[in-house]
């Protein structure tokens, strides 16, 4: 079977073998550096392994349409840690507008939104995830979506978001250049999307090999770098991408960018 090709260089001709993991193998591009899933699963099986198994992930479950927002175990630390990401977002537009958090979990920053003024939206695979939110911001429940982004997209007109988040989410984008296409038009010209995800460039990346925690091929199908991944949104219609001295957490090694339409 031939390789998949590199979404940057849009040619497997320079598609090496990087890592195999649980059976699934990883390309890297030697042009771009792009590391890459060769042959993506099919998506109810990559949906299988967000929703995890077992026990906890059966109470959850359960116990969900009863949650309410505070009652989450971490609810100070994720509070603390959404205000740093939502205020440096937030910081990155001139207005305060309609916000999009794409991948927004348990919707922290969607509850930073909220607080500051903001009209906010949000998509999400789990949607156990979202319930507590939304049990105690009933308010919000057309607004958040479960499911993909590219399913939520054609809900939106051109140039309707301000603000647009993707806190360690595009790594799982299984059609990057739709989605970053999608991102783009619905961004308002000047506005911003700000995003978070694991950098192949890191140090980690270099020393663990194919122990890198990042390599979690049902889950991670694009890892990218600053350079990469600028040379694809300007193809696809980025303006402008800055790279952020600092990220939000370092995790496996991780980049910030802010995108630009
Ligand atoms: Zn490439």
């Amino acid at each position: 079977m031939t390789a998949r090709d590199c979404v940057v260089c849009q040619t497997n001709a320079h598609a090496a073998s990087y890592c195999q993991i649980d059976d699934y193998d990883y390309l890297r591009c030697n042009q771009c550096g792009l590391v890459y899933v060769d042959q993506l699963e099919k998506t109810e099986n990559i949906y299988k392994a967000y929703s995890g198994g077992g026990l906890k992930s059966l109470r959850r479950r359960l116990m969900a349409p009863f949650r309410k927002f505070h009652q989450d175990r971490s609810f100070d630390y994720s509070v603390k840690r959404a205000q740093g990401i939502f205020s440096f977002a937030a910081s990155q537009t001139e207005q305060v507008g309609k916000y999009l958090d794409i991948g927004c979990n348990k919707c922290y920053l969607l509850a930073q939104g909220l607080e500051k003024g903001w009209d906010v939206y949000g998509c999400e695979l789990v949607p156990e995830l979202t319930a507590p939110f939304l049990n105690t911001h009933k308010q919000c429940r057309g607004h958040v979506h479960q499911g993909r982004f590219m399913d939520m997209r054609p809900q939106f007109d051109n140039d309707t978001f301000d603000l647009i988040t993707a806190i360690d989410v595009i790594e799982h984008f299984e059609d990057v250049i739709t989605d970053l296409n999608g991102v783009l038009e619905i961004l308002k010209p000047g506005g911003a999307f700000v995003i978070q995800t694991p950098d192949v460039y890191c140090s980690q990346a270099k020393q663990n090999g194919c122990e890198w925690g990042a390599l979690k091929p049902l889950e991670h199908l694009h890892l990218f770098n600053l350079e990469n991944l600028t040379t694809l949104a300007k193809r696809i219609g980025f303006s402008e991408v800055i790279g952020v001295d600092e990220v939000f957490e370092e995790a496996d090694g991780n980049f910030v960018a802010i995108l630009r339409k």
